[in-house]
């Protein structure tokens, strides 16, 4: 597939687990494709080899998402290496968790600049960069929707902030052709979420098919919304959780 040739992506957190699919499927799909992670150095590489391997240009930034300069940095370091920038992803993310008299000042900073700044100033970044079909892609969490567990207030307040940036993006930058979404995955087999940890039998039980999703599976929405299939849909939220809220 070509659906995305000559188009150029970066795709924040593409180290491990989503953001490496989401990576792979753009590259497989025609995309040259950048990658920032925070630590992941030599799983970075695997990646970058995995999008050569496709075909097409792959890169590897170190850029911590907290840091507002490292995320423009990583903008511009695409723009330069690759040549323009048409996708971002904003994938990047952690996940902090446990009783709410424990959640600290510097934990809830930190996930609001990781979840939420990070995926502003990367679009502030990107903007100027980006031309009619251009793509901004979020990628959320179910939790934000609907949240069945105590101890993940922080991570759910810092998700649904997406949903709104989401909409303000979609209409600031909607008269130059670009769209903006948010991919909200639920349950998703990866180091941050293992299939086979002790609390994942209860959240498949959640779920209407019984089931964890695959990484490739929330890439496959992200790839849609990328490319053509996505050209009329911005400023929505697509949920991708096996009927978690159903
Ligand atoms: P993983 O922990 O498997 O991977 C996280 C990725 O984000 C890694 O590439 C990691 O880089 C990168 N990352 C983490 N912190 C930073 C940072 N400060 N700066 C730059 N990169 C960073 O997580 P998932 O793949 O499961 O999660 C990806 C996204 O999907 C997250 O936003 C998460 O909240 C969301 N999500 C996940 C769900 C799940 O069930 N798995 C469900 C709903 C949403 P490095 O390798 O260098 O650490």
């Amino acid at each position: 597939m070509t659906a995305l040739a000559g188009r150029v992506a970066l795709v924040t957190g593409g180290s491990r687990g989503i953001g490496a699919a989401i990576a792979r499927r753009l590259a497989a799909d025609g995309a040259d494709v950048a990658i920032t992670y925070a630590r992941s150095a030599d799983r970075a590489e695997q990646v970058v080899r995995d999008v050569r391997a496709a075909g097409r240009r792959g890169l590897a930034l170190r850029a911590d998402a907290a840091d507002p300069a490292a995320v423009t940095g990583a903008v511009e370091r695409t723009v330069a290496e690759l040549g323009g920038l048409d996708i971002l992803v904003n994938n990047a993310g952690i996940a902090p968790y446990g009783p709410l008299e424990e959640i600290r000042l510097e934990q809830i900073d930190r996930t609001l600049a990781v979840h939420a700044r990070a995926a502003l100033v990367a679009a502030q970044a990107a903007a100027p960069h980006l031309g009619d079909g251009g793509r901004i892609i979020g990628i959320g969490s179910n939790l934000a929707e609907r949240l069945p567990h105590p101890g993940w207030t922080l991570y759910a307040m810092s998700k649904s902030a997406l949903v709104g940036l989401t909409k303000g993006l979609a209409r600031d930058l909607g008269p130059r052709g670009v769209t903006v979404n948010l991919v909200q995955p639920g349950s998703t087999d990866t180091e941050m979420n293992p299939a086979d940890s002790p609390e994942a039998d209860a959240e498949r039980a959640l779920t209407a098919l019984g089931r964890y999703a695959r990484a490739e599976e929330i890439a496959a929405t992200v790839a849609h919304l990328a490319g053509p299939g996505g050209a009329y849909i911005t400023g929505t939220t697509i949920t991708v959780d096996g009927g978690f809220a159903a």
